[in-house]
């Protein structure tokens, strides 16, 4: 199978909103957002032993009274054209399947949705348009992310857009535009970021917002969206 695998979770209560389910982590990634927060997955996987599908599909089988679904994040799960027979063989196993994504590949997103291989979509919103670049650190085919926002909120799949909101990257003024952007989605999540493991070490000196300033976005995002959540 076309892919690599470099970890996997076992059992995750917040992976899968409403659901309890495995992780499953694709190594690699076409972004370089320094406040990533899985550098050995993105960059140092080669020191990261492989792990089979073949284990992933025996253990949810075994399991399959208590997990209900597989979340398959990364890295950047749509690099890799084996992913849609990955993600086969767990939905004809009767489970779930979850995607996380950075919006970078919509030829990947449209294929997966045509096929009925997804069941639901986080999608990473980095920054507003025009300063994704900076925020993913190399050049950003910006009409794609676009593009994979028009087909997750098309789907009929149930989403969420979501942000890691690291001071230096998301201000006010971006809250507001963004949710001017994204208008009338269902979900929109402000993620704290924690500047623990980093994959640019400097951002392991940056202060978060506090809890105050990430309600503020809340306010600012509110009128937006269906449902605004903070994560921290
Ligand atoms: S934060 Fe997501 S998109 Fe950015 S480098 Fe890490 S895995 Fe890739």
């Amino acid at each position: 199978m076309n892919l690599k695998i470099k970890g996997f979770q076992k059992t995750s209560l917040i992976d899968y909103p409403g659901k309890v389910c495995s992780v499953v982590f694709l190594a690699g990634c076409n972004f370089r957002c320094p406040f990533c927060q899985n550098p050995d997955i993105v960059i140092g996987y080669d020191k990261l032993k492989d792990i089979s599908p073949e284990k992933i599909f025996d253990y949810i089988q075994k399991k399959r009274k208590w997990i209900d679904g597989v979340c398959i994040t990364g890295g950047e799960p749509t690099i890799y054209p084996g992913l849609p027979a990955f993600m086969q063989k767990i939905k004809k196993r009767g489970f779930f399947v979850k995607l996380d994504t950075n919006g970078s590949n919509p030829r990947m997103l449209d294929y997966l949705f045509r096929n009925c291989l997804v069941d639901y979509v986080s999608m990473d919103i980095k920054a507003p348009l025009e300063n994704y670049h900076i925020v993913a650190a190399t050049k950003v085919k910006t009409h794609d992310i676009q593009k994979s926002i028009d087909l997750i909120m098309k789907s009929g799949l149930e989403y969420e857009f979501r942000t890691t909101v690291v001071p230096e990257f998301f201000s006010m003024k971006d809250a507001l535009t963004i949710g001017k952007w994204l208008n009338r989605t269902k979900k929109y999540a402000l993620q704290q970021f924690r500047p623990t493991i980093t994959l640019d070490k400097s951002y392991q000196n940056k202060k978060p917002y506090s809890e105050k300033e990430l309600l503020e976005f809340k306010k600012i995002m509110k009128p937006f969206f269906t449902f605004v959540e903070i994560r921290t």
